[in-house]
């Protein structure tokens, strides 16, 4: 069985594949994304058959626990977040393979003893020395863990060894080149896979089969027929306990630098000459370099900010985000976003790609706009006073498909027309549930794939655009700097204006 790719447009994207035996060690064993998330998405690949029966997992924290409590908390979260044990069985098989190790990070003698255990479960479970260390931990802890795995040899082979990294990677341009240069120096890129989760997602992929394997729209794809694109992605949660981390986060490097430029590069990016992870990721950076805010003289003009006040969801009153827990109650973290951006180059030139994200929104939904320009002339009477555009709406989530706004003649003796949707929906369609994005990640990363994970290089440039805006709204600012939004509400008004100066509007979603 091979793993590593040696053709490209065969192995990128496919998974058709089963990996390697190897043993998956999760730095942050304990913690919530391993028992929410991760460990379910791999029992998930169990049930289906996609793991090797050799498959070993090593959860790594500092608490002093059993192999036993680890695998009943494990199984706990499988029956809580995941689709249930399902088959006993197949869990008895699973369990058999976790394991737990007792380590602290900051303690080079821990790195010598899992290192040993390693290599005793290699032995016991046929797993040849084949490792994918998952650093699913709190973002100070990467650079060290990689560099006392390197110290330790344990990422020495590039064949046999590889490293995943959780999001955020770096809080800005300056941090995130300090992290690549301390994990380029321990390991090759090839061995390096950072994720974000969005990329795992069936409909975030299915956007480059729709832009590449159909014929009539790439003519469409440019400044000669797109009137602008909305990018949405809207969150009905508040801070849920996690002001540690998002008080010095807030929406930018939550979601705009990660998840909000992913769909954009997938959106804007030139067809890539193949599907291998770098002939995607190559055209991903490239769209990168040509972007930028709309006016950098005038940060206003290209980006709003806006933070949660009081307000009522779904027939609950919700706290104002300085009311959450832990959060200060002057702080002016974000938790809203909007940008206007563009990229200069031929096909998107004066294009503006609007982006918006934030928390307390009225709906979660994540969704690809692209609007049409207006016909030139219209010669019919419409139910609106002009024709409306056609617009393109791949819907990221809830709701996976694609729709389509065109305009119709309505059913009478007058010529009149009026907007209807042509859609298309994974549900209805394939009768399925889409793979879960982890499920999907980490089975790539097992296989040596790298497709769906972002190149250092990529990062950099993701932050590169949003630098001249951290710098401002990082800035020390008054309680009263930011604007407010009411909680269950769209965001802020100047959001709204960002668009109405351009005679436009936000799609209401
Ligand atoms: P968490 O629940 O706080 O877990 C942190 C883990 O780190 C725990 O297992 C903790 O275990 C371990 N840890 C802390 N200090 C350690 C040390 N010195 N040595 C060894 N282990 C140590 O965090 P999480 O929510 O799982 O998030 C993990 C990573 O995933 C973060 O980078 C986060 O940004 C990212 N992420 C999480 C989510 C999510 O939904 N949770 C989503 C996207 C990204 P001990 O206390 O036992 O040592």
């Amino acid at each position: 069985m091979v793993i590593f790719a040696e053709n490209p447009l065969r192995v990128g994207l496919q998974q058709d594949r089963i990996p390697e035996p190897q043993i998956l060690v999760i730095f942050g064993g304990t913690g919530d994304l391993t028992q929410r998330k991760l460990v379910p998405a791999l029992y998930q690949m169990k049930l289906e058959r996609r793991l090797p029966p050799e498959l070993t997992i090593v959860g790594v924290a500092r608490r002093d626990w059993s192999n036993d409590f680890f695998r009943e908390h494990l199984r706990k979260g499988i029956e809580e977040f995941g689709g249930g044990l399902q088959k006993e069985e197949i869990w008895q098989d699973f369990a058999k393979g976790l394991f737990y190790q007792s380590a602290n990070i900051d303690v080079p003698e821990d790195y010598k003893n899992l290192k040993e255990f390693l290599a005793e479960l290699d032995d016991k479970r046929g797993t040849r020395g084949n490792r994918v260390f998952y650093l699913s931990v709190a973002p100070r802890f990467f650079g060290e863990a990689t560099q006392q795995l390197g110290k330790a040899d344990m990422l020495e082979d590039p064949r046999k060894h590889r490293l995943i990294i959780e999001k955020p990677f770096g809080r800005d341009l300056t941090s995130a080149q300090v992290l690549n240069h301390v994990v380029q120096n321990v390991c090759h890129e090839s061995q390096i896979y950072r994720i974000d989760h969005y990329l795992g997602k069936e409909t975030v992929q299915n956007l480059l089969v729709f832009r590449f394997a159909n014929a009539i729209f790439e003519p469409l794809w440019n400044r000669q027929f797109v009137d602008h694109v909305q990018i949405t992605v809207a969150e009905t949660v508040g801070l849920e306990g996690r002001a540690g981390y998002y008080e010095s986060a807030g929406a930018l490097r939550d979601m705009v630098q990660n998840h909000l430029m992913q769909l954009f590069c997938l959106t804007a990016m030139e067809p890539p000459n193949s599907l291998g992870a770098d002939g995607i990721r190559n055209e991903k950076v490239k769209v990168l370099q040509a972007t930028r805010l709309a006016d950098l003289e005038d940060l206003e003009q290209s980006a709003i900010r806006g933070q949660y006040t009081p307000g009522w969801m779904r027939g609950e009153e919700v706290p104002g985000y300085r009311s959450e827990e832990g959060a200060s109650d002057t702080s002016t973290t974000p938790t809203y976003a909007a940008l206007k951006m563009y990229v200069d180059n031929w096909r998107w030139k004066g294009v503006p790609f609007y982006m918006r994200t934030g928390k307390r929104m009225p709906k979660k939904v994540s969704e690809i706009a692209i609007q049409f320009r207006d016909v030139p002339f219209l010669m019919f009477q419409s139910a609106a006073k002009q024709a409306n555009p056609n617009v393109l709406a791949l819907r990221i989530q809830p709701d996976e498909g694609i729709s389509m706004r065109f305009e119709v003649k309505t059913p009478g003796t007058s010529l009149r027309t009026r907007s209807v949707d042509m859609s298309f929906r994974y549900d209805t369609a394939f009768g399925q549930p889409s793979t879960d994005a982890y499920s999907r990640l980490l089975v790539d990363a097992m296989l040596g794939d790298q497709t769906l994970f972002t190149r250092g290089d990529e990062v950099e440039a993701a932050w590169r655009i949003l630098t001249p805006l951290l710098e401002v709204w990082d800035a020390p600012a008054r309680p009263d700097a930011i604007p407010f939004y009411e909680a269950g509400s769209w965001g802020p008004v100047e959001a709204e204006l960002l668009l109405n100066r351009d005679n436009r509007k936000w799609r209401r979603l």
